[in-house]
C-alpha cells in the first residue's frame, strides 16, 4: 500500500446495457473513496467487447453518473492529457502489450472449442470464474499446432500462470491468498475472435491512465491476481485495490441488469439524486440515517471504518 501519493481513481463502466442500482452503489463508493481523499478521476468506457458494447449506453450511463452528481476530471466527453478514454480506441496499445508478453515467452495460443473445455475440464465450478482451464494447449508441440491452422482453428491466447498460489492485500478486506485454478487457471488475454480481454485492457489503461486506487464490487475478487500477475509481468505499477460488498436480491444473487424497476431511469422517477444518494449511504453504513445527501455532502464524512463488509440485501428499493 502506498499511502503517500496522490489519489487517482477511475470511474469504468461497460456499456453493455442501462446503469442500475448495483452500478452506481459501486461507482458511488468509488467516487467517494477518491474524492474524500481530495483525489482525481478518470472515467473510461469499457467498450472492449463490440458484440454487447452500445454507443447509446454509454451516452445513457454518462447522463446517469451526472444525475447522480458524480464528476470526473478526465473522461471522453471532457478529454484529458491520457486519452482516448474509450477502450475500443486503444487497441495498439493492449496490442503491444499482448506482443511484449509473446516475446518473453508468457503466452501461447490456445485451439480448445468451448465444447470441448465443457467437456475436459470436468472438475465442479471453483470460484467465480467457472472451471479451470485445464491446460491442455500449453505445450502443444508445434507440429500439432500446425495441424490444428490447417484444420482452420483459431486460437485464443492464454497467459501462462504460475503452479503457487498468489497473495495480495486487499486494502478493505486484508490479505487473500488463492490458487490460480479458483480463478479460472490460465486466463485468456485476446479471444479467438481477436477481441483483446477485459483483464488486459484493464491493466495497459490504469497504468497509462496513472490510477493509484481501485474501487469496485467484490465479484471483481478474482481478477485481482490476474491483473496483479500482468502488471508484474509487463513492470506496470501495481494500484491499491479496494473491494466492496454487493448489493444483492432477497435470494442472495447479485442485482443486475433483470431488475428492472432498478435501473437509473425506473428510479430516476421515484428520487430525487440526493434522496437515492442517501439512501444508497445509509446502506453502505456511511451515514446512520438514510436522509438525502449530496456527493459533496458524503464526502465530507466518509470514511472506509464505517463501510460495510457483507453483502446488502435489498428487498424494497
Ligand atoms: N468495466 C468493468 C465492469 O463493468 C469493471 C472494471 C474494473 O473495475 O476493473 O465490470
Ligand atoms: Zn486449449
Amino acid at each position: 500500500m502506498s499511502a503517500s501519493r496522490p489519489v487517482r481513481g477511475r470511474l469504468a463502466p461497460s456499456p453493455t446495457g442501462f446503469l442500475h442500482l448495483g452500478n452506481a452503489w459501486a461507482f458511488l463508493l468509488a467516487w467517494l473513496a477518491c474524492r474524500s481523499k481530495g483525489g482525481s478521476l478518470v472515467l473510461r468506457m469499457e467498450d472492449i467487447d463490440p458484440d454487447r458494447s452500445r454507443p447509446e449506453y454509454a451516452d445513457a450511463i454518462i447522463r446517469d453518473l451526472r444525475w447522480l452528481g458524480l464528476d470526473w476530471d478526465e473522461g471522453p466527453d471532457a478529454g484529458g492529457p491520457a486519452g482516448p478514454y474509450v477502450q475500443s480506441a486503444r487497441m495498439e496499445l493492449y496490442t503491444d502489450s499482448l506482443n511484449r508478453l509473446g516475446r518473453a515467452g508468457h503466452i501461447y495460443p490456445c485451439y480448445c472449442t468451448r465444447k470441448e473445455l465443457r467437456t475436459l475440464a470436468g472438475a465442479p465450478h471453483v470460484g467465480d470464474a467457472g472451471a479451470a482451464y485445464p491446460g491442455t494447449c500449453r505445450n502443444l508441440p508445434p507440429e500439432r499446432r500446425a495441424e490444428l491452422e490447417a484444420a482452420g482453428r483459431r486460437p485464443c491466447i492464454r497467459l501462462r500462470c504460475p503452479s503457487q498460489n498468489y497473495a495480495f492485500e486487499d486494502a478493505v478486506f486484508g490479505p487473500f491468498s488463492m490458487t490460480w485454478e479458483a480463478c479460472g487457471g490460465d486466463f485468456a488475454l485476446r479471444r479467438s475472435d481477436g477481441v483483446i480481454a477485459y483483464q488486459l485492457a484493464v491493466v495497459v489503461d490504469d497504468a497509462a491512465q496513472g490510477v493509484t486506487s481501485i474501487v469496485r464490487g467484490v465479484d471483481l475478487l478474482c481478477s485481482t491476481p490476474q491483473q496483479l500477475y500482468l502488471q508484474e509481468l509487463l513492470g506496470l505499477p501495481a494500484p491499491d485495490y479496494y473491494h466492496v460488498p454487493l448489493l444483492t436480491a432477497p435470494d442472495g444473487r447479485r442485482l443486475s441488469k433483470r431488475e428492472r424497476d432498478l435501473e437509473m431511469g425506473a428510479l430516476r422517477e421515484r428520487y430525487t439524486p440526493e434522496a437515492l444518494l442517501g439512501r444508497l449511504a445509509y446502506l453502505a453504513g456511511i451515514c446512520e440515517t438514510p436522509e438525502p445527501a449530496s456527493t459533496w455532502a458524503l464526502s465530507r464524512v466518509f470514511s472506509w471504518e464505517t463501510v460495510r463488509k457483507k453483502n446488502i440485501t435489498i428487498i424494497n428499493p
